[in-house]
């Protein structure tokens, strides 16, 4: 598959070829179900002339679809472009494609989709990663050059980690959440999905910026990374130590070489550790679920989607159409969402998410001002089988290495450094201080150069 970098070289007549060829290819991989379009037995768009970049189902195309893989949104149409979208339009790259994920962009196997599983590309016995996980398995598959997905607690990340990709995910409010279908507001942000770590910094280009529409958005001067990015840079990188330990033994094992590697090239390795995960996952699931609840309670039946039949009062029109159209994991995320908020639980559970998120950010803050960058695990395994995770809990402690970053508002990537004994991908995250993606693009090439030079 060529690099956006080649793309952004083709005529119109390459580019309308290319685009045929990503969608046979596409028909020929459906069982990987990386597109919402092959569940539907249908062409993928080609209605744009630029460069095709696959979209999470939860970013608005204007006139497209828009889902969030629900059956609550079906039949709904955006009537317009995200800001991110425009952004890409203006920048010679076009939408191509819905990509599956999880419901309402809650889970991390993309295994709760309303169409249907999404499989890794690589074995299609085990989960591609979610909730972004049809934007990974399609670049995976090398049926997108690269894509778009949404990360509020590691949803680009752990994903491209599991489909050999690098996962993206910016600072919080670099680009723009308007149009971005909310799940948890001040969490959520639009991150990028490709084969390199240039390719991340050229998308990341087009779409990142200030933007007046998004309230959240950062006002703070945006550069472009591409043309100034320098791999050769030595760089201080603190290294998580009880963190590193959590992972199995193979990553571990493969995080550990890749630190010695860095070493060797120039890098300073200092290692530290971070506080105890157990404070993240608590903090995440009430912040996350407390704004979900508010975030989805926009979906009554009545502005948008599919609404129940056989409705004999307003409030039967509400119930039936919310307890028909949402599954069973976004309806438990509400009701633990009110749960939270609700007067007599706020203080103990809500308030005390808030402080101890405060704590989170000050101890990466800490570790940062003494540093270029974090590095750590993205996920404590390789990619685990389909349907393996028993209980809710189970799944959610997948999370642990990927949420403290949204919790903090951080930048943050995935990027590939080793396979493991069954050839599936491992990869490293490296994490900046807000705002500083130009340094964290410049490390993850460096890492990226030295894993492929070796
Ligand atoms: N797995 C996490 C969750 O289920 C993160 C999802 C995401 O980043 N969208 O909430």
């Amino acid at each position: 598959m060529i690099s956006l970098k080649q793309a952004l070289k083709l005529s119109q007549d390459e580019l309308r070829v290319l685009k045929k060829e990503l969608n046979e290819r596409a028909k020929k991989e459906k069982k990987i179900g990386a597109y919402v379009e092959q569940f539907l037995d249908c062409d993928l768009s080609d209605s744009c002339d630029g460069i095709p970049v696959a979209i999470k189902d939860n970013i608005s195309v204007k006139d497209w679809p828009l889902t969030c893989a629900s059956k609550i949104l079906q039949g709904y149409i955006a009537p317009y472009d995200a800001s991110a979208i425009k952004n890409l339009k203006q920048n010679g790259f076009s939408p191509f494609g819905r990509c599956n994920m999880d419901e309402f962009a809650m889970g991390n196997a993309t295994q709760s989709s309303y169409y249907g599983k999404t499989l890794n590309p690589t074995n299609l016995s085990k989960v591609a990663g979610g909730s972004s996980g049809g934007s990974a398995a399609a670049v995976g598959a090398d049926i997108a050059l690269a894509s778009l997905g949404s990360d509020t607690g590691g949803s680009v990340r752990q994903p491209a980690a599991f489909c050999a990709c690098v996962g993206f995910k910016p600072s919080y409010g670099r680009v723009s959440r308007y149009g971005l279908a909310a799940y948890s507001s001040s969490l959520d942000q639009i991150g990028t999905i490709t084969k390199s770590v240039e390719d991340a910094s050229i998308l990341y280009d087009a779409i990142a910026g200030y933007d007046e529409l998004d309230s959240t958005s950062a006002k703070i001067e945006f550069q472009k990374t591409h043309d100034k990015l320098n791999p050769n840079k030595k760089l201080r990188i603190i290294a998580i130590k009880n963190y590193i330990e959590k992972a199995n033994p193979e990553v571990k094992q493969a995080l550990m070489q890749s630190l010695d590697k860095l070493k060797a090239n120039g890098h300073e390795i200092v290692f530290k550790d971070l506080l105890d995960f157990k404070y993240d996952i608590a903090a995440y699931y009430i912040i996350a679920t407390a704004e979900a609840s508010a975030n989805l309670s926009r979906y009554d039946g009545l502005r948008y989607g599919r609404r129940a039949e056989n409705i004999e009062n307003l409030k039967d029109l509400y119930v039936k159409s919310r307890s028909e159209g949402f599954g069973d994991e976004v309806k438990r995320r509400i009701l633990l969402g009110c749960f939270v908020l609700s007067s007599g639980y706020y203080d103990a559970y809500y308030i005390k998410a808030q402080k101890a998120r405060a704590l989170i950010k000050n101890k990466y803050n800490e570790l940062l001002s003494d540093c270029d960058l974090i590095f750590m695990p993205v996920t404590p395994s390789t990619a685990f089988d389909l349907n393996s995770k028993k209980s809710p809990i189970d799944s959610y402690l997948e999370d642990i290495f990927t949420i403290s970053v949204n919790l903090a508002g951080l930048g943050a990537i995935s990027v590939p450094v080793a396979k493991d004994k069954e050839g599936l991908n491992i990869s490293a995250q490296l994490i900046c201080k807000a705002y500083d993606e130009q340094t964290l693009l410049d490390g993850a090439l460096s890492l990226e150069n030295i894993i492929k030079n070796q």
